[in-house]
């Protein structure tokens, strides 16, 4: 209208100039009438004792949240066998990655290790917090490579992410070849287990971070509510770690951001836990049953733990993602130009995109 005001600034005197540089976190898409397989989200609501506990909470919604999120805190020490203090609530457990880059990166010299490709926020909490990103390839199964991890590290190296399941490939790592890659990394380097699929995993060999706190006090394990609980939209994760990260990770976070109504989801989310958790093994049937269909169909696709699946794709990446959309208006998620990643949901709806990968002629 004629009345909006057009301001415009010389940005190079008011904000850092790097930020021009950004990755932007790409969302998955949301079409209407799509299915959207694009953002490993349950397809199913929250259930009706947690949605009853979101409309308690936003009734109080005038005033502030908890700000320590005591409660929640309590109720996660008490499932998890370790103290609260050995745990810190976040907005979302990609909100913690950032927390823990800010913690502990002090100079623009500082280095952050992570496989690539894995969880593309790695890359942007660690130029937002003015370090510097060192990639290790994945190997040729698309798996971590943890001893070439382990040799990457530096003098420099504050922090180091391991992604299991990796996002976006599936793959795990394995609890020995973990134990050995703390052993080689040692005391002063923070190692992250990112571990936001870890209800989907049922590979007895993968590594669960939880028992190696104990002997490894420069560990932290993230979780999330975003996945198997089904709360992607409310933003609740957590880390698991000594006291002292903790309550940095406390330090760093901006004050309220968990909202009252998250807290509340999330509490009312463990007290249904069996429900959700029953609910998971759809996808953990359905991963074998999609990759074994896409294999048979001639693509490259890695065994997965996660609730998705990796179709390597190449050069062909963009070209499939657009099939599946214009075929049978699949939304899957593509990372150019390595390949795409696919939700694996309920058979009727994974039999829609291998509908549209079975009919992919690129
Ligand atoms: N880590 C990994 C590996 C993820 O895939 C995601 C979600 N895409 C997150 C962390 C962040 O989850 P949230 O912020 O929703 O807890």
């Amino acid at each position: 209208g004629a009345d909006v005001v057009r301001v415009t600034v010389t940005p190079m005197t008011l904000i850092r100039p790097d930020l021009d540089s950004l990755p932007a976190y790409v969302p998955g898409r949301a079409l209407p009438g799509a299915l959207k397989l694009a953002s490993n989200e349950v397809a199913l609501a929250p259930p009706a004792s947690v949605l009853a506990a979101i409309a308690e909470a936003a009734a109080g919604g005038n005033r502030y949240p908890d700000l320590g999120a005591v409660a929640l805190t309590e109720r996660l020490a008490t499932e998890l066998h370790v103290a609260p203090e050995n745990i810190a609530v976040g907005c979302g457990s990609v909100s913690l990655c950032q927390q823990l880059v800010q913690i502990s990166c002090r100079e623009t010299t500082d280095e952050v290790v992570y496989a690539w490709r894995s969880f593309e926020a790695y890359p942007i909490v660690t130029q937002i917090g003015n370090a510097r990103s060192v990639t290790v390839p994945l190997d040729g199964d698309f798996r971590h490579d943890l001893d070439a991890m382990a040799a990457a590290v530096t003098p420099h190296t504050r922090l180091v992410f391991v992604c299991s399941p990796n996002n976006p490939t599936g793959t795990v790592v394995h609890r020995a070849e973990f134990e050995r890659f703390l052993d080689a990394v040692g005391p002063d380097v923070l190692v992250v287990l990112d571990e936001a699929y870890h209800e989907y995993v049922t590979d007895p060999e993968a590594v669960d971070g939880l028992p190696l706190l104990r002997r490894h006090p420069n560990l932290v394990v993230l979780r999330t509510f975003s996945k198997a609980y089904r709360l992607a939209g409310l933003r609740v994760g957590y880390a698991i770690t000594a006291p002292e990260i903790a309550t940095a990770l406390r330090k760093v976070c901006a004050p309220f951001s968990v909202s009252s109504v998250a807290q509340a989801a999330a509490m009312a989310a463990l007290d249904a836990a069996g429900e959700l958790l029953a609910a998971c093994k759809e996808a953990v049937a359905e991963r074998v049953r999609v990759r074994e269909a896409l294999l048979e169909a001639g693509y490259t696709v890695p065994q997965t733990q996660a609730n998705f699946v990796w179709v390597a794709l190449g050069e062909r990446t963009a070209d499939f993602a657009a099939h599946c959309l214009a075929d049978r208006n699949v939304i899957v998620r593509p990372f150019h130009p390595d390949g795409v990643r696919v939700t694996v949901t309920t058979a009727e709806e994974d039999d829609r995109f291998l509908a549209a990968a079975r009919s992919f002629s690129g």
